[in-house]
Protein backbone atom coordinates (compact mmCIF):
# COMPACT_ATOMS: atom_id res chain seq x y z
CA UNK A 1 0.00 0.00 0.00
CA UNK A 2 1.61 3.63 -0.42
CA UNK A 3 2.42 5.52 1.92
CA UNK A 4 -0.67 8.31 2.98
CA UNK A 5 0.53 11.76 1.22
CA UNK A 6 -0.10 12.93 4.45
CA UNK A 7 2.22 11.78 5.98
CA UNK A 8 4.92 12.98 3.19
CA UNK A 9 6.52 16.46 2.98
CA UNK A 10 9.06 17.64 0.50
CA UNK A 11 12.16 19.76 1.92
CA UNK A 12 13.42 20.97 -1.08
CA UNK A 13 12.57 21.76 -4.98
CA UNK A 14 15.15 19.40 -6.99
CA UNK A 15 14.39 16.82 -9.29
CA UNK A 16 15.36 13.50 -9.25
CA UNK A 17 19.46 12.88 -9.79
CA UNK A 18 19.09 10.65 -12.55
CA UNK A 19 22.07 9.11 -12.98
CA UNK A 20 21.82 8.60 -8.88
CA UNK A 21 23.64 5.39 -7.73
CA UNK A 22 20.62 4.78 -4.76
CA UNK A 23 17.59 5.82 -3.13
CA UNK A 24 19.23 6.54 -0.14
CA UNK A 25 16.93 6.28 3.34
CA UNK A 26 18.59 8.03 6.20
CA UNK A 27 17.01 6.22 9.43
CA UNK A 28 17.62 8.34 11.69
CA UNK A 29 14.73 8.34 14.73
CA UNK A 30 12.37 5.14 13.54
CA UNK A 31 15.44 3.11 14.04
CA UNK A 32 13.58 -0.36 13.06
CA UNK A 33 12.68 -2.63 10.09
CA UNK A 34 8.56 -3.03 10.13
CA UNK A 35 5.88 -0.63 11.03
CA UNK A 36 8.10 1.87 9.28
CA UNK A 37 6.04 4.63 7.11
CA UNK A 38 9.94 5.85 5.98
CA UNK A 39 11.10 2.84 4.80
CA UNK A 40 7.50 1.80 3.52
CA UNK A 41 8.16 4.70 1.52
CA UNK A 42 12.01 4.80 0.74
CA UNK A 43 10.85 1.00 -1.15
CA UNK A 44 8.04 1.53 -3.19
CA UNK A 45 10.49 4.86 -4.20
CA UNK A 46 13.77 2.26 -5.29
CA UNK A 47 11.12 -0.25 -6.82
CA UNK A 48 9.63 2.72 -9.03
CA UNK A 49 12.65 4.02 -10.14
CA UNK A 50 14.58 0.93 -9.98
CA UNK A 51 17.66 1.79 -8.39
CA UNK A 52 19.11 -0.07 -5.38
CA UNK A 53 18.10 1.04 -2.01
CA UNK A 54 20.80 1.97 0.89
CA UNK A 55 19.53 2.24 4.18
CA UNK A 56 21.94 4.00 6.39
CA UNK A 57 21.99 4.29 10.21
CA UNK A 58 24.80 6.36 11.97
CA UNK A 59 25.87 7.32 15.65
CA UNK A 60 27.97 10.20 16.00
CA UNK A 61 29.52 11.15 19.34
CA UNK A 62 28.67 14.58 20.18
CA UNK A 63 25.34 14.88 20.46
CA UNK A 64 23.99 16.81 23.55
CA UNK A 65 24.38 14.96 26.73
CA UNK A 66 25.98 12.25 24.76
CA UNK A 67 26.47 9.26 27.96
CA UNK A 68 27.63 5.74 27.36
CA UNK A 69 23.95 5.11 28.90
CA UNK A 70 22.55 6.53 25.78
CA UNK A 71 24.59 5.28 23.35
CA UNK A 72 24.53 1.65 24.35
CA UNK A 73 21.17 1.33 24.57
CA UNK A 74 21.43 3.05 20.55
CA UNK A 75 24.27 0.52 19.73
CA UNK A 76 21.55 -2.33 20.98
CA UNK A 77 19.26 -1.88 18.57
CA UNK A 78 21.51 -1.03 15.57
CA UNK A 79 23.26 -4.04 16.22
CA UNK A 80 19.15 -5.49 15.68
CA UNK A 81 18.78 -3.74 12.82
CA UNK A 82 22.14 -5.09 10.97
CA UNK A 83 21.51 -8.47 11.23
CA UNK A 84 17.52 -7.90 10.36
CA UNK A 85 18.84 -6.50 7.13
CA UNK A 86 21.10 -9.34 6.89
CA UNK A 87 18.03 -11.99 6.61
CA UNK A 88 16.29 -9.38 4.66
CA UNK A 89 18.93 -9.23 2.34
CA UNK A 90 18.60 -5.54 2.62
CA UNK A 91 22.00 -2.95 1.73
CA UNK A 92 22.17 -1.75 5.37
CA UNK A 93 25.08 0.66 6.56
CA UNK A 94 25.73 0.92 10.53
CA UNK A 95 28.22 3.73 10.50
CA UNK A 96 29.39 4.45 14.34
CA UNK A 97 31.98 7.40 14.94
CA UNK A 98 35.30 6.18 16.83
CA UNK A 99 39.05 8.18 16.30
CA UNK A 100 39.77 5.41 13.60
CA UNK A 101 36.27 6.35 11.57
CA UNK A 102 34.93 9.83 12.11
CA UNK A 103 31.83 11.50 10.94
CA UNK A 104 33.01 14.99 9.07
CA UNK A 105 31.77 15.20 5.71
CA UNK A 106 30.42 11.60 5.55
CA UNK A 107 26.55 11.95 4.83
CA UNK A 108 27.56 14.69 2.30
CA UNK A 109 29.57 11.67 1.08
CA UNK A 110 26.97 9.63 0.87
CA UNK A 111 24.55 12.09 -0.44
CA UNK A 112 26.36 13.02 -3.60
CA UNK A 113 25.12 9.47 -4.99
CA UNK A 114 21.48 9.47 -4.14
CA UNK A 115 18.92 9.75 -6.70
CA UNK A 116 16.94 11.50 -3.89
CA UNK A 117 16.68 11.06 0.06
CA UNK A 118 14.03 9.84 2.71
CA UNK A 119 14.37 10.54 6.53
CA UNK A 120 12.24 10.73 9.30
CA UNK A 121 10.20 13.27 10.01
CA UNK A 122 10.81 14.07 14.03
CA UNK A 123 10.25 17.03 15.06
CA UNK A 124 12.63 17.74 18.17
CA UNK A 125 16.05 17.36 19.35
CA UNK A 126 18.68 17.66 16.95
CA UNK A 127 17.31 15.85 13.99
CA UNK A 128 14.55 18.97 12.54
CA UNK A 129 17.98 21.02 12.50
CA UNK A 130 20.02 18.02 10.79
CA UNK A 131 17.55 17.37 8.15
CA UNK A 132 17.21 20.98 7.33
CA UNK A 133 20.78 21.42 6.53
CA UNK A 134 21.10 18.35 4.91
CA UNK A 135 17.93 19.70 2.21
CA UNK A 136 19.63 22.22 1.72
CA UNK A 137 22.84 21.25 0.95
CA UNK A 138 21.98 18.30 -1.69
CA UNK A 139 21.08 18.43 -5.29
CA UNK A 140 18.78 15.98 -4.96
CA UNK A 141 15.06 15.96 -3.41
CA UNK A 142 14.71 15.36 0.72
CA UNK A 143 11.65 13.56 1.33
CA UNK A 144 10.76 13.48 5.52
CA UNK A 145 8.18 10.98 6.37
CA UNK A 146 6.24 11.35 9.94
CA UNK A 147 5.98 8.27 11.48
CA UNK A 148 5.43 9.66 14.35
CA UNK A 149 2.17 7.77 15.63
CA UNK A 150 -0.77 6.59 14.24
CA UNK A 151 -2.19 9.78 12.88
CA UNK A 152 -0.44 11.59 10.46
CA UNK A 153 0.58 15.17 12.22
CA UNK A 154 -0.49 16.88 9.33
CA UNK A 155 -4.46 16.20 9.42
CA UNK A 156 -4.14 18.46 12.50
CA UNK A 157 -4.70 22.03 11.80
CA UNK A 158 -2.82 23.70 15.35
CA UNK A 159 -1.92 22.60 18.39
CA UNK A 160 -4.26 21.70 21.16
CA UNK A 161 -4.65 23.40 24.02
CA UNK A 162 -5.61 20.49 26.19
CA UNK A 163 -5.63 17.10 25.77
CA UNK A 164 -9.35 17.12 26.08
CA UNK A 165 -9.30 18.90 22.87
CA UNK A 166 -6.83 16.74 20.74
CA UNK A 167 -8.81 13.29 22.28
CA UNK A 168 -11.85 14.50 20.28
CA UNK A 169 -9.42 15.27 16.49
CA UNK A 170 -7.97 12.02 17.44
CA UNK A 171 -10.84 9.95 17.58
CA UNK A 172 -12.73 11.39 14.75
CA UNK A 173 -9.38 9.99 12.67
CA UNK A 174 -8.71 6.88 14.03
CA UNK A 175 -10.48 4.44 12.15
CA UNK A 176 -9.26 5.86 8.63
CA UNK A 177 -5.92 6.45 9.60
CA UNK A 178 -6.14 2.38 11.43
CA UNK A 179 -6.51 1.08 7.51
CA UNK A 180 -3.06 2.89 6.59
CA UNK A 181 -0.83 1.43 9.49
CA UNK A 182 2.92 0.80 7.76
CA UNK A 183 3.67 -2.57 7.02
CA UNK A 184 4.09 -4.90 10.03
CA UNK A 185 6.77 -7.13 9.09
CA UNK A 186 9.58 -7.30 6.26
CA UNK A 187 10.32 -10.40 4.24
CA UNK A 188 13.07 -11.18 1.55
CA UNK A 189 10.26 -10.50 -0.91
CA UNK A 190 9.88 -6.80 0.09
CA UNK A 191 13.69 -6.47 -0.90
CA UNK A 192 13.88 -8.11 -3.89
CA UNK A 193 16.14 -6.10 -6.35
CA UNK A 194 17.14 -3.47 -3.90
CA UNK A 195 20.35 -4.41 -2.91
CA UNK A 196 23.47 -4.02 -5.43
CA UNK A 197 25.42 -4.39 -3.11
CA UNK A 198 27.46 -1.26 -2.94
CA UNK A 199 29.52 -0.85 0.29
CA UNK A 200 29.61 1.84 2.30
CA UNK A 201 32.68 4.79 1.94
CA UNK A 202 33.67 3.98 5.97
CA UNK A 203 34.00 1.07 8.18
CA UNK A 204 30.76 -0.42 8.97
CA UNK A 205 29.82 -1.31 12.57
CA UNK A 206 30.22 -4.88 12.58
CA UNK A 207 30.90 -5.55 16.59
CA UNK A 208 28.56 -7.47 18.53
CA UNK A 209 26.84 -7.49 22.24
CA UNK A 210 29.69 -8.62 24.44
CA UNK A 211 32.19 -6.78 22.93
CA UNK A 212 30.14 -3.19 23.60
CA UNK A 213 31.37 -2.28 26.99
CA UNK A 214 35.38 -2.88 25.98
CA UNK A 215 34.20 -0.56 22.31
CA UNK A 216 32.61 1.84 24.64
CA UNK A 217 35.88 2.26 27.31
CA UNK A 218 37.46 3.69 24.14
CA UNK A 219 34.84 7.11 23.49
CA UNK A 220 35.35 9.96 25.32
CA UNK A 221 31.78 11.17 26.76
CA UNK A 222 30.97 14.71 28.00
CA UNK A 223 28.87 13.40 30.68
CA UNK A 224 29.68 10.23 32.66
CA UNK A 225 26.37 8.24 32.79
CA UNK A 226 26.72 4.91 33.07
CA UNK A 227 24.10 2.26 32.02
CA UNK A 228 21.29 0.70 33.80
CA UNK A 229 22.42 -3.14 34.00
CA UNK A 230 19.14 -4.29 33.35
CA UNK A 231 18.28 -2.45 30.48
CA UNK A 232 18.93 -2.92 26.96
CA UNK A 233 17.66 -1.28 23.84
CA UNK A 234 16.64 -2.84 20.47
CA UNK A 235 13.44 -4.24 18.85
CA UNK A 236 12.90 -7.78 20.07
CA UNK A 237 13.70 -6.11 23.62
CA UNK A 238 10.85 -3.47 23.21
CA UNK A 239 8.79 -6.30 21.46
CA UNK A 240 9.43 -8.99 24.77
CA UNK A 241 8.11 -6.07 27.27
CA UNK A 242 5.37 -4.66 25.09
CA UNK A 243 4.02 -8.63 25.04
CA UNK A 244 4.78 -8.98 28.83
CA UNK A 245 2.49 -5.77 29.80
CA UNK A 246 -0.24 -7.25 27.34
CA UNK A 247 0.10 -10.79 29.45
CA UNK A 248 0.69 -9.68 32.83
CA UNK A 249 0.16 -5.29 33.38
CA UNK A 250 -2.24 -4.10 31.21
CA UNK A 251 -5.45 -4.96 33.06
CA UNK A 252 -4.25 -3.12 36.35
CA UNK A 253 -3.23 -0.21 34.35
CA UNK A 254 -6.52 2.12 35.02
CA UNK A 255 -6.26 1.43 38.27
CA UNK A 256 -2.73 0.61 39.82
CA UNK A 257 -0.13 2.29 37.57
CA UNK A 258 -0.35 5.68 39.70
CA UNK A 259 1.42 3.85 42.73
CA UNK A 260 4.74 4.47 42.83
CA UNK A 261 6.31 0.90 42.88
CA UNK A 262 9.61 -0.46 41.27
CA UNK A 263 9.43 -0.82 37.02
CA UNK A 264 8.63 -4.62 37.41
CA UNK A 265 5.98 -3.74 40.36
CA UNK A 266 4.19 -1.08 38.35
CA UNK A 267 1.82 -1.83 35.76
CA UNK A 268 3.17 0.44 32.74
CA UNK A 269 4.61 -0.98 29.97
CA UNK A 270 7.88 0.73 30.33
CA UNK A 271 8.35 1.34 26.80
CA UNK A 272 8.66 4.85 25.86
CA UNK A 273 12.49 4.84 25.83
CA UNK A 274 12.27 2.66 22.61
CA UNK A 275 9.71 4.82 21.32
CA UNK A 276 11.86 7.73 21.16
CA UNK A 277 14.69 5.58 19.57
CA UNK A 278 12.82 4.08 17.35
CA UNK A 279 12.52 0.78 18.20
CA UNK A 280 9.40 0.42 18.40
CA UNK A 281 6.02 2.06 16.63
CA UNK A 282 3.06 3.63 18.18
CA UNK A 283 0.52 1.95 15.20
CA UNK A 284 2.15 -1.73 16.11
CA UNK A 285 1.08 -1.29 20.12
CA UNK A 286 -2.04 -0.27 19.31
CA UNK A 287 -2.76 -3.14 17.21
CA UNK A 288 -1.22 -5.10 19.94
CA UNK A 289 -3.22 -3.94 22.63
CA UNK A 290 -6.24 -3.97 20.32
CA UNK A 291 -5.92 -7.46 19.51
CA UNK A 292 -4.54 -8.62 23.10
CA UNK A 293 -7.93 -7.11 25.06
CA UNK A 294 -10.56 -8.56 21.70
CA UNK A 295 -9.55 -10.19 19.12
CA UNK A 296 -12.77 -9.74 17.27
CA UNK A 297 -12.03 -5.98 17.23
CA UNK A 298 -13.02 -3.95 14.49
CA UNK A 299 -12.72 -0.06 13.57
CA UNK A 300 -16.12 -0.22 12.36
CA UNK A 301 -17.42 -0.73 15.97
CA UNK A 302 -15.41 3.05 16.14
CA UNK A 303 -17.98 4.32 14.15
CA UNK A 304 -20.66 4.63 16.62
CA UNK A 305 -18.67 5.64 19.56
CA UNK A 306 -18.51 8.82 20.56
CA UNK A 307 -15.17 10.97 20.12
CA UNK A 308 -13.62 11.95 23.32
CA UNK A 309 -14.84 9.49 25.44
CA UNK A 310 -11.41 8.51 26.53
CA UNK A 311 -12.86 5.03 29.23
CA UNK A 312 -14.97 4.09 26.39
CA UNK A 313 -13.50 4.75 22.75
CA UNK A 314 -11.04 2.33 21.25
CA UNK A 315 -11.74 -0.93 23.03
CA UNK A 316 -14.28 -2.79 25.69
CA UNK A 317 -11.40 -3.09 28.27
CA UNK A 318 -11.68 0.47 30.29
CA UNK A 319 -7.54 -0.13 31.62
CA UNK A 320 -6.74 -0.60 27.62
CA UNK A 321 -8.61 2.68 26.46
CA UNK A 322 -6.78 4.64 29.63
CA UNK A 323 -3.36 2.62 28.17
CA UNK A 324 -4.35 3.73 24.92
CA UNK A 325 -5.29 7.12 25.86
CA UNK A 326 -1.93 7.84 27.38
CA UNK A 327 -0.04 6.58 24.30
CA UNK A 328 -1.67 8.38 21.92
CA UNK A 329 -3.52 11.60 23.32
CA UNK A 330 -0.57 12.37 25.47
CA UNK A 331 2.08 11.19 23.87
CA UNK A 332 0.82 13.21 20.20
CA UNK A 333 0.06 16.78 22.23
CA UNK A 334 3.50 17.19 22.95
CA UNK A 335 4.46 15.81 19.22
CA UNK A 336 1.91 17.90 17.88
CA UNK A 337 3.31 20.96 20.29
CA UNK A 338 6.78 20.69 18.38
CA UNK A 339 4.96 19.48 14.95
CA UNK A 340 4.02 22.95 14.48
CA UNK A 341 7.27 24.54 14.71
CA UNK A 342 9.85 21.75 14.69
CA UNK A 343 13.24 22.90 17.11
CA UNK A 344 15.65 21.40 19.14
CA UNK A 345 13.26 22.64 22.38
CA UNK A 346 10.64 24.53 23.79
CA UNK A 347 11.40 26.94 27.02
CA UNK A 348 8.89 28.79 29.51
CA UNK A 349 7.74 31.31 26.46
CA UNK A 350 5.41 28.29 24.94
CA UNK A 351 3.65 28.68 28.22
CA UNK A 352 0.27 29.77 27.50
CA UNK A 353 -1.16 33.78 29.00
CA UNK A 354 -2.80 32.29 32.07
CA UNK A 355 0.36 30.65 33.20
CA UNK A 356 3.08 33.44 32.20
CA UNK A 357 0.73 36.05 34.54
CA UNK A 358 0.45 33.91 37.25
CA UNK A 359 4.56 33.28 36.68
CA UNK A 360 5.39 37.29 36.69
CA UNK A 361 3.23 37.66 39.34
CA UNK A 362 4.87 35.28 41.63
CA UNK A 363 8.25 35.59 40.79
CA UNK A 364 9.49 37.30 43.77
CA UNK A 365 7.97 35.05 45.84
CA UNK A 366 10.21 33.89 49.11
CA UNK A 367 11.49 30.17 47.98
CA UNK A 368 11.56 28.02 51.39
CA UNK A 369 14.30 26.44 50.07
CA UNK A 370 16.47 26.84 47.41
CA UNK A 371 18.85 24.26 45.47
CA UNK A 372 21.93 24.46 43.00
CA UNK A 373 22.13 21.82 40.23
CA UNK A 374 24.84 20.28 42.34
CA UNK A 375 22.40 19.35 44.98
CA UNK A 376 19.87 18.41 43.03
CA UNK A 377 21.97 15.98 40.54
CA UNK A 378 23.77 14.44 44.08
CA UNK A 379 20.14 13.75 45.74
CA UNK A 380 20.38 16.44 48.68
CA UNK A 381 17.69 17.91 49.30
CA UNK A 382 15.75 18.13 52.75
CA UNK A 383 13.09 16.40 50.97
CA UNK A 384 13.02 12.08 51.20
CA UNK A 385 10.72 11.62 48.24
CA UNK A 386 12.04 13.80 46.07
CA UNK A 387 16.00 12.17 46.27
CA UNK A 388 14.62 9.22 45.93
CA UNK A 389 13.00 9.98 42.81
CA UNK A 390 15.84 11.42 41.80
CA UNK A 391 18.10 8.61 42.78
CA UNK A 392 15.84 6.18 40.93
CA UNK A 393 16.40 8.41 37.81
CA UNK A 394 20.06 8.29 38.18
CA UNK A 395 20.32 4.73 38.54
CA UNK A 396 17.83 3.16 36.00
CA UNK A 397 17.14 5.92 33.54
CA UNK A 398 13.43 5.98 34.30
CA UNK A 399 11.42 7.24 36.94
CA UNK A 400 7.66 6.48 38.05
CA UNK A 401 5.27 8.84 36.57
CA UNK A 402 3.89 10.14 39.45
CA UNK A 403 7.15 10.76 41.15
CA UNK A 404 8.08 12.50 37.81
CA UNK A 405 5.28 14.93 38.04
CA UNK A 406 6.29 15.51 42.10
CA UNK A 407 9.89 15.84 40.72
CA UNK A 408 9.13 18.70 38.75
CA UNK A 409 6.99 20.63 40.75
CA UNK A 410 9.56 20.36 43.39
CA UNK A 411 12.12 21.81 41.30
CA UNK A 412 9.87 24.76 40.17
CA UNK A 413 9.32 25.50 43.81
CA UNK A 414 12.95 25.22 45.76
CA UNK A 415 14.97 27.39 42.50
CA UNK A 416 15.72 30.52 42.60
CA UNK A 417 13.95 31.57 39.56
CA UNK A 418 11.67 29.56 36.98
CA UNK A 419 14.27 29.39 34.34
CA UNK A 420 16.77 28.20 36.59
CA UNK A 421 14.04 25.77 37.31
CA UNK A 422 13.70 24.67 33.94
CA UNK A 423 17.30 24.57 32.99
CA UNK A 424 17.67 21.85 35.98
CA UNK A 425 14.83 19.79 34.69
CA UNK A 426 15.92 19.59 31.19
CA UNK A 427 19.18 18.91 31.86
CA UNK A 428 18.68 16.23 34.40
CA UNK A 429 15.98 14.24 32.67
CA UNK A 430 17.65 14.75 29.19
CA UNK A 431 21.20 13.30 30.73
CA UNK A 432 19.59 10.77 32.76
CA UNK A 433 16.40 9.88 30.98
CA UNK A 434 16.21 7.09 28.54
CA UNK A 435 13.64 8.33 26.94
CA UNK A 436 15.36 12.05 27.48
CA UNK A 437 15.39 14.34 24.73
CA UNK A 438 11.92 13.89 23.05
CA UNK A 439 8.59 16.02 23.03
CA UNK A 440 7.43 14.52 25.62
CA UNK A 441 10.00 15.48 27.83
CA UNK A 442 9.59 19.23 27.03
CA UNK A 443 6.19 19.06 27.18
CA UNK A 444 6.52 16.96 30.42
CA UNK A 445 8.66 19.37 32.25
CA UNK A 446 6.44 22.11 30.92
CA UNK A 447 3.19 20.30 32.23
CA UNK A 448 4.52 21.20 35.28
CA UNK A 449 4.71 24.65 34.69
CA UNK A 450 1.17 24.11 33.90
CA UNK A 451 1.00 23.55 30.05
CA UNK A 452 -1.81 21.80 28.62
CA UNK A 453 -3.36 22.04 32.18
CA UNK A 454 -6.12 24.52 34.13
CA UNK A 455 -6.30 27.57 36.81
CA UNK A 456 -6.19 25.69 40.23
CA UNK A 457 -7.45 27.32 43.55
CA UNK A 458 -6.35 28.37 45.98
CA UNK A 459 -3.54 30.74 44.87
CA UNK A 460 0.20 29.37 46.28
CA UNK A 461 3.29 30.94 46.91
CA UNK A 462 5.33 30.46 43.71
CA UNK A 463 2.82 28.86 41.38
CA UNK A 464 0.14 31.07 42.00
CA UNK A 465 -2.75 29.54 40.06
CA UNK A 466 -0.36 26.51 38.47
CA UNK A 467 -1.44 23.05 39.58
CA UNK A 468 0.76 22.46 43.19
CA UNK A 469 1.76 19.02 44.44
CA UNK A 470 3.39 18.52 47.59
CA UNK A 471 5.55 14.97 48.76
CA UNK A 472 2.87 15.28 52.10
CA UNK A 473 0.03 14.63 50.26
CA UNK A 474 2.13 11.99 47.83
CA UNK A 475 2.22 10.48 51.31
CA UNK A 476 -1.04 10.19 52.36
CA UNK A 477 -2.08 8.64 48.85
CA UNK A 478 -0.09 6.08 48.37
CA UNK A 479 2.15 4.09 50.70
CA UNK A 480 5.45 4.99 50.04
CA UNK A 481 7.62 2.04 51.96
CA UNK A 482 7.97 -0.48 48.95
CA UNK A 483 9.18 2.35 46.51
CA UNK A 484 11.53 3.83 49.21
CA UNK A 485 13.17 0.17 49.72
CA UNK A 486 13.31 -0.34 46.61
CA UNK A 487 15.26 3.38 45.68
CA UNK A 488 17.74 2.15 48.62
CA UNK A 489 18.11 -1.07 47.25
CA UNK A 490 19.30 0.96 44.24
CA UNK A 491 21.36 2.82 45.96
CA UNK A 492 23.11 -0.30 47.51
CA UNK A 493 24.83 -0.63 44.27
CA UNK A 494 26.00 2.81 43.97
CA UNK A 495 29.66 1.77 44.26
CA UNK A 496 29.31 -0.44 41.06
CA UNK A 497 27.44 1.96 39.45
CA UNK A 498 28.97 4.86 39.86
CA UNK A 499 32.53 4.11 40.42
C1 LIG B 1 8.51 16.13 34.33
C2 LIG B 1 8.17 15.08 33.31
C3 LIG B 1 9.11 14.71 32.36
C4 LIG B 1 8.80 13.76 31.39
N1 LIG B 1 9.76 13.40 30.48
C5 LIG B 1 9.48 12.50 29.51
C6 LIG B 1 10.47 12.14 28.56
O1 LIG B 1 11.60 12.62 28.61
N2 LIG B 1 10.13 11.24 27.59
C7 LIG B 1 8.89 10.66 27.54
O2 LIG B 1 8.63 9.84 26.64
N3 LIG B 1 7.93 10.97 28.44
C8 LIG B 1 8.19 11.87 29.43
N4 LIG B 1 7.24 12.17 30.37
C9 LIG B 1 5.91 11.53 30.28
C10 LIG B 1 5.77 10.20 31.07
O3 LIG B 1 6.33 10.34 32.33
C11 LIG B 1 6.43 9.01 30.36
O4 LIG B 1 6.07 8.98 29.00
C12 LIG B 1 6.03 7.67 30.98
O5 LIG B 1 6.23 7.67 32.36
C13 LIG B 1 6.87 6.59 30.33
O6 LIG B 1 6.73 5.35 30.98
P1 LIG B 1 6.07 4.10 30.24
O7 LIG B 1 6.66 3.95 28.90
O8 LIG B 1 6.10 2.96 31.16
O9 LIG B 1 4.58 4.63 30.03
P2 LIG B 1 3.19 3.88 29.96
O10 LIG B 1 2.38 4.32 31.10
O11 LIG B 1 3.34 2.44 29.73
O12 LIG B 1 2.52 4.58 28.68
C14 LIG B 1 2.74 4.15 27.33
C15 LIG B 1 3.31 5.26 26.50
O13 LIG B 1 2.40 6.37 26.50
C16 LIG B 1 3.13 7.59 26.51
N5 LIG B 1 2.84 8.31 27.76
C17 LIG B 1 2.46 7.78 28.95
N6 LIG B 1 2.27 8.77 29.86
C18 LIG B 1 2.54 9.93 29.21
C19 LIG B 1 2.51 11.29 29.59
N7 LIG B 1 2.14 11.67 30.83
N8 LIG B 1 2.86 12.22 28.69
C20 LIG B 1 3.21 11.87 27.43
N9 LIG B 1 3.24 10.60 27.00
C21 LIG B 1 2.91 9.64 27.87
C22 LIG B 1 4.62 7.21 26.48
O14 LIG B 1 5.05 7.24 25.15
C23 LIG B 1 4.61 5.81 27.05
O15 LIG B 1 5.70 5.03 26.66
C24 LIG B 1 7.52 13.16 31.35
C25 LIG B 1 6.57 13.54 32.31
C26 LIG B 1 6.89 14.49 33.27
C27 LIG B 1 5.85 14.88 34.28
Amino acid sequence: MPTPESRIRSLNSHSIRENGDYVLYWMQAYRRFGSNHSLDHAVELAKKLKKELIIYEGLRIDYPWNSERIHKFILHGMIENREEAKKLGANYWCYVESDTNPAKGLLKKISEKACLIVTDDFPCFIIPEQTEKLSSKVKCPVIAVDGNSVIPFSKFEKAASAARILRIWIHKNFADSFFNFAKPKYSKKDFVGLNKGTTPPFENFELNEPELPRFLQTIRFENEVKPDPKTSGGRSKALGLLSDFLKKKIHLYDTERSSPRSFPETPVSGLSAYLHFGHISAEEIVLSVLQNTDPDWSPEELILKKPGDRENFYSKSVSANHYLDELITWRDIGYLFFWQKPSFRMDLSSLPDWVQKNLSHHRKDVRDYQYTLKDWESCRTHDELWNAAQTELKHTGRMHNYMRMLWGKKVIEWSKTYEEAFHVLEHLNNKYAYDGRNPNSYTGILWCFGLFDRPWFPERNVFGNIRYMSSDSTRKKFKMKPYLDYVNSLEDQEGFLFS
